[in-house]
């Protein structure tokens, strides 16, 4: 569905949606919460763990040998490439295996130190307009999340949020693949002309969500331009999650489906 045009860049950027909406779906890393220092703390948090109960592979791999070795890893079994906690947790296999670790001794050694990295992980900072937003957008529509990586809306007490997610660990493939929005689309139970995809990618999120016949909305945080190489679909540009609400509002249905929480 196309978006309403002022003729701006390559007139296919619009600062106005121009359907009815009737499900909205989010990127989750730098979407709804800043990501920045996030992985390299929850990185440094496997090596804290890994120092304390495994002190042999601590002293042999740290952040950037067991990212050398998720990258071997990955090259070898590229079918791991959609599924960031099973490329991590082989990676630390492969740790604990060079150093002498086999059977329940090295599954131990996975899980404890990538519990130690998730739990990191999910120590982010939510923008201060992402539980308003959530709370007053889903009284009109579905929210759905839908991410390449492996953040989990439920260890951030954000599930109740949420009517559905999508992850590419679970379908197999990653942003921008149909599949992944496609999944999406059969969740919301809406038509895909009718559901926003909002997200901070360009790649992604837009060309993802745009190629899927949905509405794109594009936040560039950060105020980066759109990249000279890459096409440009139709779609919507806002800088904030504040914008977000202003552009969203005169589309959604006129009934709330709850109550305002
Ligand atoms: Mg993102």
């Amino acid at each position: 569905m196309p978006v309403a045009r002022l003729g701006g860049e390559r007139g296919l950027m619009a600062d106005a949606l121009a359907g009815p909406v009737h499900a909205v779906t989010f990127d989750l890393d730098n979407t709804l919460w800043d990501l920045a220092g996030v992985i390299e703390l929850a990185e440094q948090r496997t090596d804290e763990w890994l120092s304390r109960h495994y002190p042999d592979v601590a002293s042999r791999h740290d952040a950037s040998t067991l990212r050398q070795l998720r990258s071997a890893i990955a090259e070898r079994q590229p079918e791991l490439g959609h599924d960031v906690t099973a490329l991590r947790r082989e990676g630390l296999r492969a740790a604990g295996r060079e150093c002498g670790y086999a059977g329940t001794a090295l599954e131990a050694l996975v899980e404890g130190a990538f519990e130690a990295f998730i739990q990191g992980r999910h120590e982010v900072r939510l923008y201060d307009e992402t539980i308003p937003l959530l709370d007053w957008l889903g009284c009109y529509v579905p929210l759905g999340a839908i991410t390449n990586g492996n953040a989990d809306v439920r260890r951030l007490s954000l599930s109740g949020h949420f009517d559905f997610t999508v992850s590419a660990m679970e379908i197999g493939a990653s942003k921008p693949s149909h599949l992944v929005f496609e999944a999406a689309a059969g969740r919301a139970e809406v038509a895909r002309g009718s559901i926003v995809h909002v997200g901070d990618n360009c790649e992604c999120d837009v060309v993802g969500a745009a190629q899927a016949g949905m509405q794109a909305v594009w936040i560039p945080y950060a105020g980066e331009d759109w990249p000279e190489d890459l096409h440009m679909p139709e779609h919507a540009r806002v800088r904030s999650l504040s914008e977000l609400t202003r552009i969203l509002a005169p589309h959604l249905p006129s009934q709330a489906r709850r109550r305002q929480s």
